[in-house]
């Protein structure tokens, strides 16, 4: 597997200098919240890193597509997602964070100057993971009775389409009175 640690060159030191990274991040699974995620393929990833004087900028996106359980049907729920990655590294010395910042926007970077785009792509993506993964967006979910997938089409247990409205099931001995009319 790659390694996303970067050593920074020493050109990177001198303020305005920039430079441009990209790569591949192969992460085959990896949790989010409660659930469980896939990536089938590798995770392409561009940043550049950019000197702003007494800090360095990263900026970039990570792209690629993550597999879970839908909440309601179990069938794999499939997302594009389409990160930006950002990052802030205070040089040691150097520079104070921006009086804009809160701490948990910065960092310094480490004394070996590597920094790991990992954690920082990882960020990216969850950011874009839904609270509640689910396989579209009217996904029916699977029958509390018999477990039947919903998608693929009403079980037995549940009352035909035209009954779905008001939630009362002929089989009900009170649904007679359903249409009953009280002047
Ligand atoms: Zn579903
Ligand atoms: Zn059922």
């Amino acid at each position: 597997m790659d390694s996303l640690v970067i050593e920074i060159p020493a050109e990177l030191f001198a303020p305005a200098e920039s430079s441009s990274y990209a790569g591949e991040l192969a992460i085959s699974s990896f949790e989010f919240g409660p659930d469980e995620y896939r990536a089938a393929r590798p995770l392409s990833w561009n940043a550049s890193i950019t000197n702003v004087g007494g800090a360095l900028l990263v900026s970039g996106t990570v792209k690629g597509q993550v597999t879970t359980a839908c909440a309601r049907c179990l069938e794999d729920a499939t997302f594009d997602v389409e990160g930006e990655i950002e990052g802030y590294f205070l040089i040691e010395g150097e520079g104070e964070a921006p009086d804009d910042m809160e701490e948990d926007e910065f960092d310094v970077l480490p004394e070996d100057n590597k920094l790991d785009l990992e954690p920082l792509i990882l960020a990216a993506v969850y950011v874009e993971l839904p609270l509640i993964p689910l396989c579209r967006e009217d996904c029916k979910g699977i029958c509390p009775t018999c477990g039947a997938n919903l998608n693929e089409g009403p079980c037995d247990c549940v009352p035909d389409a035209s009954d779905e409205d008001d939630g009362i099931n002929p089989n009900n001995p009170f649904a007679a009175l359903k249409g009953l009319k009280l002047d």
